[in-house]
This record gives C-alpha cells, sequence and structure tokens, in this order.
C-alpha cells in the first residue's frame, strides 16, 4: 500500500479548512499548524511532506506568523527544499518583493522564498472577484480558478517556471508559478470541487519525499 502523505497547512487565519478537505479528498493527511510542534530549527514542521499557505489577508497572516515564531522555521523548511504551496495571500507571503495596488514597494512579514514581486489587490475594485477556466502547465487545460482580490506577479526571476498567466490591469501577467518546491497561484483552486490542482502539489511532495528529501 502507498503510505499517504502528511501534510501541514497553516491555519493561523483564512481559507486553510478548504485546504484541508481538498487535500483529504485527494488521500493526503492533514494537520493544521498554528504554533510551533517541537523545539527543532523547523519548529517540528520537519516531519511533513509538504506545506501549504492559504489564502486570507498577508499582512494579517504575515504578523501572527512572527508572534507565533513560524515564519522563521517556516522559511527553512521552504530552504531546505520542503515543497510549500501558497494561494493568494499564500502567495504573498512567498514572494522576495511585494508592491500595494500602486506599485510602490510595502514591507510585510513575508517568507521570500519565490524569486518573484507581486503586486497585492491588483485587479482593481470593479473586478475584485471573478471565475475563469485556466491552462496551467503541467495540470491541465482547463483549471477552475476564482480569484478573490487577487494579487498578479508582477516580474519574476529566471529560475521562476510560469505555469499560467491572465490578462489583466498590467497585461498578460503570471498567475500561478513554480520555483523547484515553492508553487503558487493567484487563485484558489480549494475553492472550487477541481482537485486536479492540489493533486499536482501533492505529487511534487510525493517526489521530493522519495528522492530522500529532508530537513537537515
Ligand atoms: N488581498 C489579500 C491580501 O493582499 C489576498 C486575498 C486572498 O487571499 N483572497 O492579502
Amino acid at each position: 500500500m502507498v503510505e499517504s502523505l502528511h501534510i501541514g497547512v497553516l491555519a493561523l487565519q483564512g481559507a486553510f479548512r478548504e485546504h484541508r478537505l481538498m487535500l483529504e479528498k485527494c488521500g493526503a493527511k492533514v494537520t493544521e499548524i498554528r504554533r510551533p510542534l517541537g523545539d527543532s530549527p523547523w519548529a517540528g514542521l520537519e516531519s511533513f511532506d509538504g506545506l501549504v499557505l492559504p489564502g486570507g489577508e498577508s499582512t494579517t497572516m504575515g504578523r501572527l506568523l512572527v508572534e507565533e515564531k513560524l515564519l522563521e522555521p517556516l522559511r527553512a523548511c521552504g530552504l531546505a527544499g520542503m515543497p510549500v504551496y501558497g494561494s493568494c495571500a499564500g502567495l504573498i507571503l512567498l514572494c522576495r518583493e511585494v508592491e500595494g495596488p500602486d506599485g510602490d514597494s510595502l514591507d510585510q512579514p513575508r517568507l521570500g522564498l519565490l524569486d518573484a514581486r507581486v503586486r497585492r489587490n491588483a485587479f482593481g475594485r470593479q473586478v475584485d472577484s471573478f471565475e475563469t477556466r485556466l491552462d496551467v502547465g503541467g495540470v491541465a487545460g482547463d483549471v477552475e480558478a476564482v480569484f478573490i482580490r487577487a494579487p498578479l506577479i508582477v516580474s519574476c526571476g529566471p529560475e521562476v517556471e510560469v505555469l499560467s498567466r491572465v490578462e489583466g490591469p498590467l497585461g498578460l501577467s503570471p498567475v500561478a508559478v513554480r520555483q523547484n518546491g515553492i508553487l503558487a497561484t493567484s487563485f484558489h483552486p480549494e475553492l472550487t470541487s477541481d482537485k486536479r490542482f492540489h493533486e499536482f502539489f501533492l505529487h511534487i511532495c510525493r517526489s521530493w519525499r522519495s528522492a530522500g528529501g529532508r530537513c537537515a
């Protein structure tokens, strides 16, 4: 029997339950993370096969990550190669640089594991939220995607692979990206009935584990 993957979902704020349900539907075991789970430099998170950062409000989540002493351990897991998937606010937390809707740089707590600059609330008030189907490289040509006050990637480094783009206020912009084990989307696959994006993430987690990946 194939042993099921164990995924840690950050549960400080936002749409963490939806990720949990989706991952469980895909056969993974899920633990919600609200505080350090151990005394190691990875705060006990090193036992997971992958981590998920949900959508929500990125400044609140960043502040809570600092308060709960989870920011450094999460970063250390990502730097050690553990797969980390962030949706929407989770994407913002993963990016190296963050800007506001007008392009001004914002200094908010974040992991900075993804070599990209992201613009928060990039679609403006009129098109605050919408749904569409996207061609996502490596996943499928018709992935259901829900955008809610979504960020857009403004620029990204050479190691970042763009899996999907949408036409937005800044032209055709990346909305799904991958940099090795780091996966991020502007949209929320966890709010749909489409399991394929989470299955894709679990596939990355399984490959990492079977290649002997561990935090050390
Ligand atoms: N607008 C939110 C932020 O900037 C993200 C929205 C979301 O996660 N749905 O943090």
